[in-house]
């Protein structure tokens, strides 16, 4: 198997001030071992931002914003470039959170520009997809995800290809408690690697990681890491607590 960097990312949503956001950040570094063999990746609110990444003292830690325009500059009130969250020392964003296509209006073709954007200025999108439970019950998850993927990376440099990390993210187990099992959630994942094999390369698809989201918790994640396929976590509501986000920090495989 390809040697991929297993990534844990917390993803806050609308929740910590900044004093919180920069007290979490201490405590995690504090309670936990620098790491050569996992990535830990901090998306706060953007207003907390720049705190986090002042309080960042460790190679392993890096910092994520939630999403992004596509555009550099401009009359978009309300909105922030990737210009911006570059300035602001991302190294990641988050782009098509089920919340931003299902809450807030997101196509595929936004998600598209948004993904072009983030690599433009030197940074990693974190791309999500998944289906809703309709779709997984009408039998069309991987019709659904497989389009969402395609339509996200076209016209994507080899190197871009490589670099961009992909979450599934069924949107049924997104804050429900109900999580995928670790076989429901390596069989999409599976799935995505080759069909993204088939779109790039299959190298390139060998060293792209693929999280899974939706309701990790403490008591799941070693199973879900355990996967072949599943290379780290998109984390929400567990990861605003430290000692539960810890726990999937440290999470531990018998995976090679
Ligand atoms: C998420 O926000 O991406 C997520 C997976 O949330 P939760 O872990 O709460 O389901």
């Amino acid at each position: 198997m390809e040697n991929r960097l297993p990534l844990i990312a917390a993803n806050w949503k609308m929740h910590k001030t900044i004093g919180e956001a920069v007290s979490f950040t201490e405590d995690l570094q504090k309670e936990t071992a620098p790491s050569v063999d996992r990535e830990v990746v901090i998306a706060p609110p953007f207003t907390a931002l720049d705190a986090v990444r002042r309080t960042i003292s460790r190679p392993d830690f890096k910092l994520a914003a939630q999403n992004c325009h596509c555009e550099e500059q401009g009359a978009f009130t309300g909105e922030i470039s990737a210009v911006m969250l570059k300035d602001a020392g991302c190294d990641y964003a988050i782009i098509g959170h089920s919340e931003r296509r299902h809450l807030f209006g997101e196509t595929d073709d936004m998600v598209h520009r948004k993904l072009v954007a983030v690599f433009r200025h030197g940074m990693v999108p974190i791309l999500c997809v998944g289906e809703t439970l309709e779709q997984r019950e009408d039998g069309s998850t991987f019709k659904v995800v497989d389009a969402q993927v395609q339509q996200a990376v076209l016209g994507l440099n080899p190197q871009e290809a490589r670099l961009l990390v992909i979450a599934y993210e069924p949107v049924w187990a997104i804050g429900t408690g109900k999580t995928a099992t670790p076989g429901q959630a390596q069989e999409v994942h599976a799935f995505i690697r080759e069909r993204y094999g088939a779109l790039c390369d299959k190298s390139v698809a060998n060293a792209t990681r693929i999280l899974y989201g939706g309701s990790v918790k403490p008591d799941n994640v070693d199973s879900l890491m355990d996967q072949p396929d599943i290379d780290g976590l998109l984390v929400g509501g567990a990861s605003l607590e430290v000692n539960s986000f810890k726990r999937i920090v440290q999470f531990k495989t018998t995976k090679k």
